[in-house]
């Protein structure tokens, strides 16, 4: 038996072949957690600081000139997408890989938010991807945006969880907000330069969300408003509320939307939660006693405020599994990895036919996980019916399904798995509550069955 230096662990001598060293850490050259596209793509060419996707697609003149543009294998994430696409993944991948994966680990032990990565990212057009460019966004596609959340949360599923939050604000007041409120709100979350939340889960009402009770009474050309939000990821450290309130009766038709910013008389926060994971975003109750917001602030018809809120979500789920999908294609390269590197009964764990069976039921339901996700995306950019049945579907399934690959990853690490010196542990703890927000998977399957049964 020989001591493991460092880890205190007793193994072996004759099957000493240690594991990965710490990824994030690239103690051991060549064993870095490099977020990429995967083995049979190369790793392109472009450094991501010269390209810029707000206002300017890329240069199409860049196409076909090589550099992480092979077709790929089936079960990569750039197979199937158009050049365009592949660029904007490219970006996406190289921010991962440089900005974030080397901060991760740091960011979630630390519980650090880190506002000036995201504003170079914002600076690549990430911070409103989905917005109009006449205001600072990038106007892209949901099916474009999915594919840039999935390749950033392969460098911090955290970090680009919030990211995407923050989008589907910009997004919610882009598209119901009048001119003046785009234009007052959009160019700085787009640049990040401001930051959002968007409030609508209360201590009372979670998967009920209908039933909110946070009241905004009319007063002249103002609204008082009463009551409180709990769970707001971002809450306290962003500036910019999306807030979702009662200004009429009970049920969705009383509820109303409106846009609060940090320091107005009246919010203020609750303490900072401790959390299993998503700790390089802060989620605090926000706190509404007497608050006044201008009539001016409010996002569309009295009463629209459940239906906007539900249009943003459709679009979050979308983005929310793009994020579940880059942990599990991370975290499928890791488990690769080790099998390949790891050795026990005199041969590497790679040669084990049943992990190697686990291996291959990994990276077939995350190809399947992806193009329910992206068959989603094309139905709610195309405005199709079914879009919003398409978008639980793939929230449910994707969410789920790569939990499962990723804590399938995290067991093949053995009790390597187990230690916060691997990455693969903060995938899991990353991911596990996107099977419960933005609609938890329960709701997902009522709102399929519900389509199902009435249709
Ligand atoms: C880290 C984190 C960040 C979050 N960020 C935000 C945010 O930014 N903004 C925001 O508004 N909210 C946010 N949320 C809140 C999140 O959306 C809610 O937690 C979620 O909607 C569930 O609500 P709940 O926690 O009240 O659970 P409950 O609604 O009390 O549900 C408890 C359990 O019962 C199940 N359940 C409930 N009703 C039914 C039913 N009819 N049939 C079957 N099962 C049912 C649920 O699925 C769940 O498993 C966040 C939550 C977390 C943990």
């Amino acid at each position: 038996m020989r001591a493991v230096p460092n880890r205190g662990l007793q193994i072996p001598a004759a099957a000493a072949a240690p594991p990965p060293a710490p990824p994030w850490r690239g103690e051991r050259p060549g064993s870095a957690l490099r977020p990429r596209c995967c083995r049979c793509a190369n790793g392109g060419s472009r450094p991501a600081s010269t390209v810029r996707l707000r206002g300017a697609r890329p240069d199409p003149a860049a196409r076909g000139r090589g550099g992480g543009r092979r077709e790929g294998c089936s079960r990569c994430p750039s197979a199937g997408l158009t050049e365009e696409q592949k660029e904007f993944q490219k970006v996406a991948f190289d921010f991962a890989t440089k900005e974030m994966a080397p901060h991760m680990a740091e960011w979630d032990e630390k519980e650090i938010f880190p506002v000036e990565t995201m504003r170079k990212a914002a600076q690549l057009g990430f911070g409103g991807i989905y917005v109009k460019p006449d205001v600072g966004g990038s106007g892209l596609s949901r099916l474009d945006t999915s594919i840039i959340f999935e390749a950033l949360s392969t460098g911090c599923t955290s970090t680009t969880a919030y990211m995407s939050i923050h989008n589907m604000c910009a997004w919610m007041i882009d598209t119901f907000g009048n001119e003046e409120q785009r234009h007052r709100f959009c160019p700085s979350l787009c640049s990040m330069e401001k930051f959002a939340s968007y409030c609508l889960t209360e201590p009372g009402s979670g998967s009920d969300a209908a039933s909110l009770l946070t009241s905004a009474k009319r007063k002249g050309d103002t609204y008082v408003l009463n009551g409180s939000k709990a769970f707001i990821s971002g809450g306290g450290d962003t500036d910019v509320y999306v807030v979702m309130c009662r200004t009429g009766g009970p049920g969705p038709k009383g509820i109303s939307c409106v846009v609060l910013e940090k320091g107005t008389p009246g919010l203020s926060f609750g303490k900072k939660e401790k959390k299993v994971g998503w700790n390089s975003q802060p989620t605090r109750a926000v706190i509404f006693e007497d608050c006044v917001v201008p009539v001016g602030n409010r996002l569309g018809a009295e009463g629209q405020g459940f239906n906007i809120a539900m249009k943003g979500l459709n679009g979050g789920r979308i983005n929310i599994a793009s994020c579940s999908l880059g942990a599990a294609h991370a975290s499928v390269l890791l488990a690769q990895e080790h099998l390949t590197v790891r050795k026990q009964f005199g041969e590497p764990l790679a040669s084990n036919q049943y992990l190697q069976f686990r291996l291959a039921e990994m990276a077939t339901r995350l190809v399947a996980a992806r193009l329910m996700v992206r068959n989603a995306a094309r139905a709610l950019q195309d405005g199709r019916e079914d879009a919003a049945v398409l978008c639980s579907m793939a929230k449910l399934f994707a969410t789920d399904e790569c939990f499962a690959i990723c804590n399938q990853a995290l067991q093949m690490h053995g009790g390597y798995g187990y230690l916060k010196d691997y990455a693969v542990q903060q995938f899991v703890r990353d991911i596990r509550v996107h099977q419960i927000l933005e609609g938890t998977n329960e709701v997902m399957r009522m709102i399929v069955a519900r389509n199902l049964l009435q249709g």
